[in-house]
C-alpha cells in the first residue's frame, strides 16, 4: 500500500522560492570583482534567477545541457545556478586552480555549451577558447561598463544578457532525480571524474548537512562561505542558506586575511566555512593586528585535516565554536561534522579539544564503515585503521559517462580511499589518504597524526610528512616543515616536541626545512609533488 501523500519534487529551484517568499527581504551581500559591496536580497535574487533562466532558454539550453561557472563566490554565480538548474540544465562548476589543460580537458568532457565566467578568468579562458569547440557562448559576470575587449565567441556582459529578459517565465518541472550539477574531482592520479548531482540529492544533504549538530545554519544567521561554489558546491551553503533563510556575505576573490576579516565584521557574520589553510592566513592576521572577532560564532573547517592548534585559537583566544567536518566531492560534499554528543558532552576540556580534532560523526543519509582489504568489517574501537567506506543518498553511485566504471563495492558502499578509525561514539577519525599512509615493517603510521602534533611547534608554520623509501623497513617518515617567518627550527628541537606525544617508532628519521608546501587546486597538501620533490634524498638512517 502506497502512503496518501503528496508528491511534491525536491527540486533545487524551489529553495530560492521559498526564501523570496518567507525571507524576501533577507540580503546576498557580495564584494564584486569591480570593487564595490553589493546588496540585493533573496526576493530579487529570484527575480533575477528567473531572467537568467528565460534568457538561457532563449539561447537555446535544454533539460540535460551542461553551463560551465568559472567564478568567485557572489551573487551573479549564485543567481546563475538557480537559473540554470530551473530549466533542468546543469551547472558545472570549474574549479580555475585546475592546470589550463585540466580545465579544458572538463569542459569538453562535459560538453559545456556555455561558460559563464569572473572577470579574473577571462585571460584564463582567453587562452583555452581554441581547445574548447562544444562552448558556443561566453557570459562574463560583468556589466557593460566593465566588459572588457575580448574575441570570446558570442561573449556578452551578464547585465545586458540578463536585461534582454522581462522575467515573465515559469520554473520547468520534472522528475527530482534529475541532474542538477556537475562537480570534477581534482584527479591527483589520472584524468578528473565528474560527479553529477541530482536535485534531489542536493535538496537532502543541504538539509543534512546544515542541521543543528552540522555546518548549523539557522535564519537570524549570517554567513560568509570562504569555501568557493566551485570547491564541492561551497559545502552546500548556496543552497542551504537560502533553504534556512540566512544572511549571506559573498567574499569574491579576496580570500587573505584582512578581507576576509573586514567583512567578518563589517557584515556581522556569525557562520564562516572554508579549508584551514584560509583560516591560518586570519589568525595570522588577527595576531599581528592585535584584533578580536566580535559577532562570529561557529566556523566550519574540513577540506583536510584541522590542526588542533586552529582548533584551540579559534575556541580559546577569540571564542568561537569550531565544528569540524569531513568529505568529498563524491558526496555533495559533507560525510561527517563534530558536534559533540551527550556521551562525551562531560569530558575534561583537552579530550574534547581532542575529540574535535577527529572528523567527527556521519548524520542521517549518510551510512559509514571501515574495512580491511578483503572488505571485512573493522571493529569501532578507535585504535582499528581499515578503509572508510560510505553509502547515503547525496554519495555517487557512479561518475560521469561511466569513467572509472563500477565504483561501488557488493553491498553498495563506495571506497573514500581515506584511512580511518571510528570510536565507540561513532566519531571518526582519518589518519591518512590510502595512498599516503606510511608502511614501516608491515604497520601503518598516519601521516596527519604527525603533521597535527608538529604544526604546535612555535617554531612551524606548516608541516607534511611522506613516506620515504628505506632499505630495512621499506619506508620512514620523513617531516617536511615550512617555518614562521623569521625562525629556522632546529631537526633535534622539532623531534624533541613530538616526542612522547606519538609512538616512538612513528618518529620521522629526518626533518627538512622547505620555503614552501605545494597545494592542490582545493588547498590540500600536495604529497604527490611533495614526493617527486624529495624522490632523490635519502634519509639518514638508510
Ligand atoms: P579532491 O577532488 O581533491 O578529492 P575533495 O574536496 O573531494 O577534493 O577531497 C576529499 C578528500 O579530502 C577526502 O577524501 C579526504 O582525504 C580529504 N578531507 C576532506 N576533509 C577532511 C578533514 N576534515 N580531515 C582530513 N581529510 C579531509
Amino acid at each position: 500500500m502506497l502512503g496518501l501523500m503528496q508528491d511534491w519534487p525536491l527540486l533545487l529551484h524551489k529553495i530560492i522560492d521559498f526564501a523570496a517568499v518567507q525571507h524576501g527581504g533577507q540580503e546576498v551581500v557580495s564584494r564584486t570583482i569591480e570593487g564595490p559591496i553589493h546588496r540585493e536580497t533573496y526576493r530579487e535574487v529570484r527575480a533575477r534567477a528567473l531572467k537568467g533562466a528565460q534568457r538561457l532558454a532563449r539561447d537555446g539550453i535544454k533539460l540535460g545541457d551542461r553551463v560551465a561557472t568559472l567564478a568567485w563566490n557572489s551573487h551573479r554565480h549564485l543567481e546563475s545556478w538557480y537559473s540554470i538548474v530551473g530549466i533542468g540544465a546543469i551547472y558545472h562548476t570549474v574549479n580555475p586552480r585546475l592546470f589550463p589543460d585540466q580545465i579544458a580537458w572538463i569542459v569538453n568532457h562535459a560538453e559545456d555549451r556555455i561558460v559563464m565566467v569572473d572577470l579574473t578568468f577571462v585571460p584564463l579562458v582567453e587562452a583555452l577558447a581554441d581547445k574548447l569547440p562544444t562552448v558556443e557562448r561566453y557570459i562574463v559576470f560583468t556589466d557593460a561598463a566593465h566588459m572588457p575587449q575580448t574575441k570570446l565567441k558570442n561573449a556578452v556582459p551578464y547585465e545586458e544578457w540578463l536585461a534582454e529578459a522581462d522575467g515573465d517565465f515559469r520554473w520547468v518541472e520534472f522528475d527530482e532525480r534529475t541532474a542538477a550539477g556537475l562537480c570534477y574531482t581534482s584527479g591527483t592520479t589520472g584524468n578528473p571524474k565528474g560527479v553529477l548531482y541530482s536535485h534531489r540529492s542536493n535538496v537532502l544533504h543541504s538539509m543534512a548537512a546544515t542541521g543543528g549538530d552540522g555546518l548549523q545554519v539557522l535564519a537570524n544567521d549570517t554567513v560568509l562561505p570562504v569555501v568557493p561554489m566551485f570547491h564541492a558546491n561551497s559545502w552546500s551553503l548556496a543552497f542551504s542558506c537560502p533553504m534556512k533563510g540566512a544572511k549571506m556575505v559573498m567574499p569574491g576573490a579576496k580570500l587573505d586575511g584582512a578581507s576576509v576579516y573586514e567583512l567578518l565584521e563589517s557584515e556581522k557574520v556569525t557562520f564562516t566555512a572554508a579549508v584551514p589553510t584560509v583560516w591560518l592566513m586570519l589568525l595570522d592576521y588577527l595576531r599581528k593586528n592585535n584584533l578580536k572577532l566580535s559577532t562570529l560564532k561557529m566556523v566550519g573547517i574540513g577540506g583536510s585535516a584541522c590542526p588542533p592548534a586552529i582548533i584551540r585559537a579559534f575556541e580559546e583566544d577569540y571564542g568561537v565554536e569550531v565544528r569540524h567536518a569531513w568529505g568529498m566531492t563524491e558526496m555533495s560534499p559533507v560525510g561527517s561534522t563534530g558536534a559533540m554528543k551527550p556521551a562525551v558532552a562531560h569530558l575534561p576540556r583537552e579530550q574534547i579539544l581532542a575529540l574535535k580534532a577527529k572528523q567527527g560523526w556521519a548524520p542521517f543519509g549518510v551510512e559509514m564503515k571501515i574495512t580491511d582489504d578483503q572488505n571485512r568489517d573493522l571493529p569501532w574501537d578507535g585504535v582499528t585503521f581499515g578503509h572508510l567506506k560510505v553509502a547515503g543518498f547525496a554519495v555517487a553511485k557512479s561518475y560521469f559517462k561511466g569513467e572509472g566504471g563500477e565504483i561501488l563495492d557488493e553491498n553498495g558502499f563506495f571506497d573514500t580511499g581515506d584511512v580511518a578509525t571510528i570510536d565507540p561514539n561513532g566519531y571518526m577519525q582519518i589518519t591518512d589518504r590510502a595512498k599516503d599512509v606510511i608502511k614501516s615493517g608491515g604497520e601503518w603510521i598516519s601521516s596527519i597524526d604527525i603533521e597535527n602534533i608538529a604544526v604546535g611547534h612555535p617554531d612551524v608554520a606548516e608541516a607534511a610528512v611522506i613516506g620515504v623509501r628505506h632499505p630495512k623497513w621499506d619506508e620512514r617518515p620523513l617531516l617536511i616543515v615550512v617555518p614562521k617567518e623569521g625562525k629556522s627550527p632546529q631537526r633535534d628541537s622539532v623531534l624533541d616536541f613530538l616526542n612522547g606525544k606519538i609512538a616512538k617508532w612513528w618518529m620521522p628519521d629526518d626533518v627538512q626545512l622547505v620555503k614552501e608546501i605545494p597545494h592542490t587546486a582545493t588547498g590540500k597538501i600536495n604529497k604527490m609533488k611533495l614526493r617527486e620533490t624529495f624522490a632523490s634524498y635519502r634519509l639518514p638512517t638508510a
